[in-house]
């Protein structure tokens, strides 16, 4: 009996294969097989987007630097507030956001203040210009204001010494600013991890040739550079490798010999000229190659020299589901990102007819929307074929399915996770 029959006969009711790892396995497997990638650099703040941090960022300055208003108004001393009725205060300068009033503020005094101006020093309230009636150089102001109001504190946001960033922190737009805030013109970041990939197939036709007689365009390569890109990695792409064992065997050593990781897609499965697999084994070491999970399950992870292998299915939509779910939490570790993770599962009411068979664990493509009463709703792409690719351009979430669970009827509750990072 052939590998495919005695699987039929043995497992006709499920998807499970003894000889998968399950999802969480190869996932954990992965992780604890890498290691931050070692080398620093120090690079200028925008160059650093993306990357992560090496060292702990201190706070060089606080963050307000001073006291400054919460809004445009009249700064004055609380004391001056009245309990009832209304107090008429004189008016003596104006504070500007980055020219300060410098005079003295009394009692029965107020200066008017800009958002951003530092406070006058004898004053600790501002009262927003709303509030107040001006009649020439005196303002009005009626009971209800409190002392203390609409001002942003020195340090409110960061204290001079704080450790504002840790070691592993990704640089985001928004750390990007803090760090600017701070008047940081450089970091120290780890260099990025090397990844070296290629696509192989015969029928695989590189970008700007006609098509051949059964030949198809390259995709997974350009999503694979897409999603590497996203993520941070110095890529290095190398072709198209046809299937043969000679070319094959050349690129894996050629691309383990220059970078921290290889990825190939394509010729992982049980075809004849399927030969990854075998490959690996012989110029490397085969660590597992079947993952309970649909779509994807033939996926070839081991070692090859000091570079992590991973051979990726060619199914256009398994080598971004497996590439998401798998090699995404590997490589955040090796950039050194100190909790490597992917977005949170949430619930979601489903509007479609699932087909599943306990086994594997699934990951559909689904559409997920708020209906009007605010609940969350996910529908499936119309096709979740592995080799339909705009079933993924499409969606922009995963239904995913755990391994127990059978068929799903609509008004059914599954889980989703969102599209983040990297994708769609
Ligand atoms: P394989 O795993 O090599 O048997 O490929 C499975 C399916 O994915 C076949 O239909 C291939 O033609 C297709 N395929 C493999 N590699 C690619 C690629 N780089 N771009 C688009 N389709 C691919
Ligand atoms: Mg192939």
């Amino acid at each position: 009996m052939t590998e495919a029959n005695t699987r039929a006969a043995s497992h006709c009711h499920d998807d499970h294969d003894p000889d998968s790892m399950t999802l969480h396995q190869a996932r954990q497997r992965m992780l604890e097989s890498v290691n931050p990638v070692t080398g620093h650099e120090r690079l200028g703040l925008r160059a650093a987007l993306h990357r992560v941090l090496a060292e702990p960022v201190l706070a060089p300055i606080a963050v307000p630097g001073h006291d400054n208003a919460a809004m445009d108004g009249y700064a004055l001393r609380g004391a001056d507030l009245p309990g009832q009725g209304s107090v008429r205060l004189e008016l003596m300068g104006t504070a500007w956001a980055g020219k300060p009033y410098t005079g003295s503020v009394g009692p029965g005094e107020c200066v008017r203040i800009m958002t951003g101006a530092m406070v006058p020093e004898d004053c600790d309230t501002v009262i927003m210009q709303e509030k107040v009636t001006r009649e020439s150089d005196q303002i009005i102001i009626p009971a209800g204001p409190r002392a203390g109001e609409n001002i942003r504190r020195a340090g409110e946001d960061v204290q001079q010494g704080q450790t504002v960033l840790d070691t592993g922190a990704a640089i985001t737009p928004a750390r990007l600013g803090l760090l600017a805030s701070l008047g940081l013109v450089e970091v120290t970041v780890r260099r990025r991890p090397r990844v070296a990939f290629f696509s192989t197939g015969d029928e695989l036709t590189p970008l700007g040739q006609p098509l051949p007689p059964g030949g198809i365009y390259d995709s997974n390569r350009h999503t694979l550079f897409g999603m590497l890109t996203a993520l941070g990695m110095d890529v290095l792409d190398m072709g198209v490798i046809p299937d043969a064992r000679e070319s094959l065997t050349a690129a894996f050593e050629d691309a383990s010999t220059c970078a921290d990781v290889v990825i190939s897609t394509g010729g992982v499965s049980v075809g004849e000229a399927d030969y990854i697999r075998d490959i690996l084994g012989q110029v490397g070491q085969v660590d597992f190659w079947k993952v309970a999970i649909k779509p994807g399950r033939p996926l070839a992870f081991g070692r090859v020299g000091e570079a992590v292998f991973v051979g990726l299915p060619g199914n256009p939509v398994s080598a971004v589901v497996t590439f998401y779910q798998l090699v995404q939490p590997m490589l955040q570790r090796m950039m050194g990102i100190a909790e490597p993770g992917l977005p949170p599962l949430f619930p979601a009411i489903c509007q479609s007819t699932l087909k599943k068979r306990p086994g594997r664990t699934e990951f559909q493509r689904g559409v997920l929307e708020r209906d009007e009463a605010g609940q969350m709703q996910v529908r499936a792409t119309p096709s979740q074929s592995s080799g339909v690719l705009s079933s993924m351009s499409e969606a922009n979430c995963f239904i995913v399915l755990e391994m127990e669970q059978n068929q799903v009827a609509p008004g059914e509750t599954v889980q989703v996770q969102p599209f983040w990072g990297v994708l769609p």
